[in-house]
């Protein structure tokens, strides 16, 4: 049995949700009442593979908004995704996937000190960021998407927006190992963490945003930001491939400009439709083959029965693992998301 640990973009989105879901009582109330929720496993997931295997998961809505980073209500934050973990373990779930910003507050907060949940001591190898797959899933996206829009790698120039975090610095490795790109920008605010990564990869320029967006044909966003930033598309170069690999997005409004395309980022279309309700609940286009990459990644290692942390701690991801979930990716019918 697989697991998602979910939540939903924004209180406004949630509010909306619960009314959608026949909750009308939850519907109108405000973010103090999200950080005393507890979890709730709201959807029972069946998968097919190409293979013809079948496999079985549950969804955990963990509660956590966005809005808890912003408004210094950490504590709760914590309490969400320790409650979340715990919730899935006591299902009997062997491996689940700590989607959105659960991994982030998972890492950024050490939870790893913080195993015992009341009477559930968390066992960790049973769950997974599901960050290997996404970064895979982006670089593939970078590699495909940039060729139907008749974008060549070797004269193209990649800023990557969030370079330094757990799936940037696995997208920059690959870009490096793999490709052969023009031009690696790398962005993000803690120049140490920058310049730590600049020296790993032996190449790519450090910028801030608004040096690197211009110059760049492919912008790869994999920041972890509570709210997407507005950009101005006459700044950009034409064609420019914008992917946001972002949960909640990192551009805040659709930039609809000529020459611009926006690929959603780390999301796969299975070859098969998948009988579940949750990603109508976070708005997919095609909600019943659609789906995070992080999610597919507990479905493969379910599908595998490798029920260890495949993607854990920061930092850690390597081609070769990435290369090893693609492989299982393929196996089961999950592709990239593509223009
Ligand atoms: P990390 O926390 O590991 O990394 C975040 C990166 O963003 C860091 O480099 C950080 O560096 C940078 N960053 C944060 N805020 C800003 C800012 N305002 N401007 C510039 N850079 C910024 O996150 P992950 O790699 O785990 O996740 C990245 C994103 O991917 C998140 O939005 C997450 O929700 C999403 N995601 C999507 C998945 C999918 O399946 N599609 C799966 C998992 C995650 P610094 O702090 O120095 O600025």
């Amino acid at each position: 049995m697989f697991g998602l640990i979910g939540h939903l973009t924004s209180l406004q989105h949630a509010q909306s949700v619960a009314r959608e879901l026949g909750y009308p009582e939850y519907a109108d109330r405000g973010l103090d009442f999200w950080c005393s929720a507890p979890p709730q496993i709201v959807d029972r997931i069946k998968v097919t593979s190409i293979t013809g295997q079948t496999i079985e998961g549950h969804y955990v809505e963990s509660c956590f908004l966005p809005e808890m980073l912003a408004n210094h209500r950490i504590k709760a934050a914590i309490r969400k995704i320790l409650n979340a973990m715990a919730h899935a373990q006591k299902h009997g779930i062997d491996i689940t996937a700590l989607g959105g910003f659960s991994s982030i507050i998972f890492e950024e907060f050490n939870l790893q000190d913080s195993r015992q949940v009341r009477n559930i001591h968390l066992e960790f190898e049973r769950f997974t960021t599901g960050n290997t797959h996404t970064a895979y899933i982006i670089c593939r996206q970078v590699e495909q998407a940039s060729q139907q829009l008749g974008i060549e790698l070797s004269k193209a120039t990649v800023a990557v927006c969030g370079a330094t975090g757990d799936i940037g610095s696995a997208v920059c490795r690959w870009l490096d190992a793999r490709t052969d790109i023009a031009d690696l920008l790398l962005v993000a605010r803690n120049q140490e963490r920058l310049q730590n990564l600049q020296a790993e990869l032996g190449r790519g320029k450090i910028l801030g945003l608004e040096e690197a967006l211009p110059l760049a044909d492919i912008v790869v966003w994999v920041a972890s930001m509570p709210k997407g930033v507005e950009i101005e598309p006459t700044k950009l170069k034409q064609p420019c491939l914008l992917i946001d690999g972002g949960y909640p997005k990192n551009l805040s409004t659709k930039v609809q400009h000529p020459g611009i395309y926006v690929l959603n980022g780390g999301i796969v279309e299975h070859s098969l439709d998948i009988d579940w309700k949750i990603m109508q609940i976070v708005n997919m286009d095609v909600p019943n083959r659609q789906l995070f990459a992080c999610f597919a990644e507990s479905m493969l290692l379910e599908f595998e029965k490798w029920h260890t942390n495949f993607s854990w701690g920061r930092n850690q991801i390597t081609v070769e693992k990435m290369d090893r979930i693609g492989q299982v990716s393929v196996k089961h019918g999950f592709k990239p998301l593509l223009m």
